[in-house]
């Protein structure tokens, strides 16, 4: 019988699980607070809990971590860590400071099935999704309890890789494990999910009550380039997922994040700004601009600096909120849209390794087709929506 890893565990499936021991539902706070905020990973050690429940949890579940395989750090400082999971796939999370902000990018799919042509990520396909305990990890990698400062990331944004809402059910429960006080206590006002438009899942999404804030991958203007540039659109046009956003239940001062990424004569003209406008036209939003950060085997080219200043002003004369996201971290491939997957890595090292003595991973050059296996895989996860 597979072990249960209890980072997977919200705290009422915790009370269910000490249930069939005969454990009285207090223990689970217990449970949470070692896994959570002790960060015991060894259920020896829970010394509060009694010992036969000790012996009881230790033959029957595990607290899983991640494995680092290498880190790098970027001239701007911004840091990309690659893990490894239990089954050997590897995932990157990125910490990016930005004063006074430190913000931790996680991954929640090993791959994307959502086929983005100017994105990284979606070249090799879907791999898979990550269980809520491999989401969770990836910040509770960063954390140690008695540290000052306590963390040392401010924000958290779901914009690693992969699409969070095409993991729905893993998005979901690590959020509630990250932001509950009986987790990791993060405030959903400091995390961001990201979303590409899967439309059906992000009306879910804003049912759970989470309170996170939202972001939303827009990237054209029209339907027929925002369909040329990310597949998601044929099931999902502009009418449907504006509306979705327009319906989509925000706290009272809380706006949208309109993400475009600005791809040089094909989305960047002043008739595509003048669309964006209207298309916005009272919305609770803001805009981040996203000067293109070139991949490997895409067609786009990044605009100069004045077309994309241009796009900016225009948004701004016209009452919305505009930012220049500056990439960062572009030279060691930690910018938006330059994670992936890659099949080819090394292979994992065992237990954590001194930082100082990791080595950068080896990177395969030039564009990897998309795999049969992949492209099937695609289709399932983005049908399945
Ligand atoms: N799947 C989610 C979150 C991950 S992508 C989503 O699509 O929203 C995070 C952001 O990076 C998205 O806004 C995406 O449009 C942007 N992005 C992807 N590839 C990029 C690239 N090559 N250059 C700049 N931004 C890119
Ligand atoms: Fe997936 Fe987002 Fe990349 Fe599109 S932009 S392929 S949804 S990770």
């Amino acid at each position: 019988m597979a072990r249960i890893d209890l980072r997977d565990l919200t705290l009422p499936e915790m009370a269910a699980l000490l249930e069939e021991a005969g454990q009285p539902a207090y223990r689970a706070r217990q449970l949470c607070h070692w896994v959570y905020q002790r960060l015991v990973t060894d259920c020896a050690q829970m010394s509060d809990l009694p010992l036969a429940l000790r012996q009881w949890l230790a033959e029957r579940c595990y607290v899983s971590t991640l494995t680092l395989v290498c880190r790098q750090q970027s001239v701007d400082g911004t840091e990309k860590f690659l893990f490894a999971l239990e089954d050997g796939r590897q995932i990157e999370t990125v910490l990016i400071p930005a004063p006074p902000r430190r913000t931790l990018c996680v991954s929640t799919q090993v791959g994307c099935a959502l086929g983005c042509r100017f994105c990284l990520t979606a070249q090799g396909g879907l791999v898979r999704h990550l269980r809520p305990a491999e989401i969770v990890n990836q910040v509770l990698f960063f954390c140690q309890p008695g540290q000052t400062p306590p963390r040392p990331f401010t924000n958290i944004v779901f914009m690693g890789m992969g699409e969070p809402l095409d993991n729905y059910r893993g998005t979901v429960q690590a959020l509630r494990i990250l932001t509950a006080p009986w987790g990791v206590g993060i405030s959903p006002r400091r995390i961001t999910v990201s979303t590409s438009g899967l439309v059906k899942r992000l009306e879910a999404f804003g049912k759970e009550g989470l309170k996170v804030n939202l972001a939303v991958s827009l990237n054209a203007t029209t339907d027929e380039v925002r369909s040329q540039l990310m597949p998601v659109n044929k099931a999902y046009p502009l009418a449907r997922l504006l509306a979705a956003c327009r319906a989509y239940p925000l706290a009272p001062r809380q706006r949208i994040t309109f993400e475009y990424v600005l791809l040089a004569g094909v989305n960047d003209s002043l008739a595509d700004a003048q669309r964006l406008v209207k298309l916005l036209q009272g919305l609770r939003c803001k805009v981040n601009l996203l000067p293109f950060n070139e991949i490997p085997g895409a067609p786009y080219r990044r605009p100069d600096d004045e077309t994309v200043q241009r796009f900016q002003a225009y948004l701004l004369a016209h009452g919305l909120s505009a930012f220049v996201r500056q990439s960062r971290g572009r030279d060691i491939s930690a910018a938006c849209g330059q994670l992936r997957y890659d099949a080819q890595a090394q292979p994992a090292l065992t237990g954590t390794p001194p930082l100082a003595m990791l080595t950068p991973p080896r990177r395969s050059q030039g564009q990897e087709k998309p795999g049969a296996r992949a492209e099937s895989r695609r289709v399932e996860s983005a049908s399945a929506d």
